[in-house]
Formats: C-alpha cells, structure tokens, sequence
C-alpha cells in the first residue's frame, strides 16, 4: 500500500498542496498566492480559472520535491475556503463570472430582505444560520439575477454551481469530459440551502432565492469509503489517486485538531477567526449569535455538528496594516512594531470591514480606530489590530459558554497568525486561559488528510489520530483579572461605535 496522503488546501488567500505520512508529520508541500480582486468596495472577487492553474501547479511542484508520484498516495482529500461561490458551464468548463468570496458583502439587500418576512426564521431553523452576506445563497442568486444567460443555462442544466471543492474536484476528475458534481455535507451547510436534519438540499430554502436544483452538486459525507472518483492521468497527479473526503476549512482544522469528542473546541487564525465547538450527534441551536453547523460526517456514521462563531476581519487586518497604509512591510512585522508599545495607549481599532460576524451579525456595522489621542503612534496601532484579533475570539467565546453553560478551560489554536507569538500572549491574556498549538500547525489540511486516511483504512480509527496530536508551544496568561476586564470593556464600547454607520 502507498505510504502517504495528500491534501489540497484551496484558501482564501492561497492554495496548498501537503503530502503526510502514516504518522501524520507532513513530508512535503507547496503554496501559491492567488490575486484578490477588489472592484468595489465591499465587493471581493477570486478568479476561478487561476486558482485551479494555482492548485494544479501546487501538486506536480510538491510532488516533484518531494520526489513522489501519484502511486504513492493512497487517497487525496480537499479542504477549501468556505461559503466562496463559482457557478460555471458544465460543457466548456468556463465560469460565468469571477467567484464571490465569503467576505463579499454585495448581497446586503438580498440578506437583510430575509429578515423582513419571516424567511430570515425559516434559514435559522432550517439551515442553522442568521440570514447574511456571508453564505453561498445570496452569492448565487446575484449571479442568476445580473449575469446575463445564467438564469437561461440554468434551466438547462449548463450551469454548475460549487464552492472551491467542488470546482476543483470537478476539474480533477476530468472537467467537462465527465468530471463528478459532488460537495460534502460541512460545504453545503454554509450555502443556507440545506436543512441540517435531513442533510439534504431543501425545497423550500431553494425557492427563497429561486434556485434550480440541478445547478446543485450532489451532497456527500466528509469521508466517503465508497470514493467521490479519482483523479485523471491527464491531470496535475499524472495517475489514478483516490479521492474520497472534503471538508470546508475550518471542519477540517476541527479533524486536523482531533476535536472529536462533544465540548472538544478549536480556534483558527487566518484571514478571518473560526472558532468551533464540537456538540457532538446533537443539533445545538444557538441562542447567542452563533451558528449551528456540520462538523463532519465519517462514511456511514450519523453527523457530527458544532456550534461555529465566525470572525470576519483578523488577518485581513494585518493585511490592510500592510497594502493600504503600508505601516508595515510584511505581516511578521506586525509584532515587532506592536512590541514597541507597553500598551495599546487607550486605542482601540474594530476592523469591521464587512460588517460583523459573529456574535454580532451586523451587516450595517464599519470599521472603527478610537480612543486617539496625539500621543498614538503607528506601534499602538498594530497593537490595537493584534487585540483586535484577541477580543474578537474573546466575544466569540463569550457566547459559546452561554450556549453551552460550560466554561472554556483551555485554547487549542493554528493558522497563520499563531506565528505571532505576542499575539498569541495576548489571546491568553484577554482570555484569561491557557493557549496550545500543536506541533503540526498546518491542521486544515492534516483534517482534509485524515479524512482521506480514514476512508481508504490508511488510518483505522480517530483514537488513532489522537495520538499524533502533539503540544509545540503553550501561553499562560499574565494580566490581572482587573486588568483583563479594564480591557474588555473598552472593546465593548468601541464595537458600540461600528453599528448603524451604513443602510442596508
Ligand atoms: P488563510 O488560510 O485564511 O489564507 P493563513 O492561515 O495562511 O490564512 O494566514 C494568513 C493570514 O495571517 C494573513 O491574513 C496574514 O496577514 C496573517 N499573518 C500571517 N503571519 C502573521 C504574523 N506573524 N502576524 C500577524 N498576522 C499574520
């Protein structure tokens, strides 16, 4: 049997490709950045065709590097950035127009017109989730209502629709000549379009944004024993490699942090915040601004849901830090410019450039820098935009103990950000509880690679994968009790500033 597994990582700000052994240590692996489109503000668009030219060139380099070939796989499994919308012509296998990221906030008024005839509840019950620009039902719609001969392509069965999975899938499997239409159950749980219980796409949610069916992939498990396909000769894996796993991003960073038992939780830095909660079999109805969602589902086994609080801006944050007042020149600066600083010097910055997710679900909220004074500096701004990223978690976890009336003892975080030690010191400060990171930091794609593992019996149980889970580093916090609370308020009333700046 081949030795290894592999996993792409379709991102938001890039794709991944990372070959791991049987003992979960990564062997290999490759990245590439792909452009961000910015046409309006508020609008953030990916283009689709690149990003597959970005995946296919991530697997031959990191093959190649590595010095394996497909035979070596014995299954590959995709993670990918969520929500994320691509309707594209199933016969040439051209998108119809660039895809709609998840930050995109184009879809306010289809969003906040939910809310004023009771279809708003119907989603919430249904789907899990607050009506908001965030997810894939508002994205297709726009698409079939402005892009002219998507409606008609529709209804004749041309047209595809599937977040990054599904279209790199679709690509890896042969394309138009005959590649597979398949998502899995974490991915469509973002769309609004599923009902949670069923696990299946629903009619009625389809009719609130006038969605044929047939644009839809077929829905399947996160671990499929019986294969999604394989991959092409033709194609960047130059063989036959099982594929049979998909996960949303941060589900697969769930796995990849072996999250597997009820009130096991994870956080993930990148672009944005997400933090989980696994509730286990049970349907956990948030009550305080989270969202209820699939945490994976392992071949025939029933699903296992979480409770989800998602956080729009935090990296992207450091990225503004970087493109658009050019303060710093690479994102690891951030930290040694806010170490300048004792103190955030009574700033604080809500970096709410597409409203505010979680726990707030305010799409009229934007951006705010308060508390200034003359004597704040360019240092206390990366500081106040390093505890941003803390105090946004900290609202997040705030509402996860109300929900489950269990309080948090312990962090278990990865991503890209937890590179940044001193914000990671922060985290536990403003928390006020131990931060963990575990030596393979990469968790999205190990969960994409566990997932394929488990499938093909590469891996024979999670028991087994929780063994490989290793500690790498570890924060206590240090603030007084006084201190942490002195803080949090200030934050409070600076989110207070955000809300009710635009009309939606
Ligand atoms: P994603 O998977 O969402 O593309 P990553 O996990 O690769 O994100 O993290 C990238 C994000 O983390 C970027 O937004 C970047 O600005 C931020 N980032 C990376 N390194 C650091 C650092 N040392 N300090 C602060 N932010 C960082």
């Amino acid at each position: 049997m081949a030795d290894f597994v592999g996993a792409i990582d379709q991102g938001t700000t890039s794709t991944r490709f990372m070959i791991f052994d049987r003992g979960g240590n990564e062997v290999g692996k490759h990245q590439l950045e792909h452009k961000q489109y910015l046409p309006q503000a508020g609008w953030v668009e990916h283009n689709p065709l690149e990003i597959w030219e970005r995946t296919s060139a991530v697997i031959r380099t990191a093959l190649a590097q590595s010095k394996l070939q497909a035979s070596d796989l014995a299954a590959v499994g995709i993670t990918n950035q969520r929500e994320t919308t691509v309707v594209w012509d199933r016969r040439t296998g051209r998108p119809y127009y660039n895809a709609i990221v998840w930050q995109d906030t184009r879809t306010d008024r289809i969003a906040s017109a939910l809310d004023r005839d009771g279809r708003g509840d119907t989603i919430r019950r249904k789907a899990g989730l607050p009506p908001a620009t965030y997810f894939s039902g508002g994205k297709i719609q726009w698409i079939l209502e402005n892009v002219e001969g998507v409606r008609e392509a529709a209804q004749r069965g041309d047209a595809l629709f599937g977040n990054t999975d599904a279209w790199t899938l679709w690509y890896l499997t042969g394309g138009s000549d005959g590649g597979v239409h398949i998502t899995d159950v974490t991915n469509a749980s973002r769309t609004m379009l599923m009902n949670l219980e069923t696990l299946d796409w629903d009619d009625e949610l389809l009719s609130f944004f006038d969605i044929p069916r047939s644009m839809l992939p077929e829905i399947r498990p996160s671990s499929d024993p019986s294969l999604y396909g394989t991959t092409r000769a033709g194609g960047p894996f130059a063989g036959e490699v099982p594929l049979p796993a998909t996960l949303g991003d941060q589900q697969a960073a769930t796995v990849g942090q072996v999250c597997f038992s009820p009130g096991e939780a994870k956080n993930t830095y990148g672009t944005g915040n997400f933090m989980l909660l696994n509730t286990g079999t049970e349907l956990v109805r948030s009550k305080s601004g989270l969202l209820t969602t699939v945490c994976y589902q392992f071949g025939d086994q029933p699903a296992v849901y979480a409770l989800e609080g998602s956080i729009a801006v935090t990296g992207s944050a450091i990225q503004w830090l970087r493109d658009q007042l050019g303060i710093i020149s690479g994102a690891a600066q951030s930290e040694s410019l806010a170490r300048q600083v004792e103190d955030n010097g009574g700033m604080y910055f809500v970096p709410a450039f597409s409203g505010l997710f979680a726990p707030y679900w305010r799409s009229d909220a934007r951006g705010v820098i308060v508390g200034l004074s003359r004597y704040n500096t360019n240092a206390h701004l990366a500081r106040a935009a390093l505890e941003a990223i803390c105090y946004q978690s900290r609202d997040v976890v705030e509402a996860m103990e109300k929900d489950s009336g269990v309080a948090l003892e312990f962090l278990k975080v990865d991503g890209g950000i937890t590179a940044n030690k001193l914000c990671m010191q922060l985290q536990a400060d403003i928390l006020g509880v131990p931060v963990s990171k575990p030596v393979v930091a990469e968790t999205t794609a190990l969960g994409a690679a566990y997932a394929a593992g488990l499938a093909v019996g590469f891996w024979q149980n999670t028991d087994q994968l929780r063994e490989q889970w290793h500690e790498d580093q570890r924060w206590e916090p240090t603030w007084s009790d006084e201190q942490r609370e002195e803080g949090y308020k200030g934050w409070k009333k600076a989110v207070e500033r955000t809300l009710n700046w635009v009309e939606v």
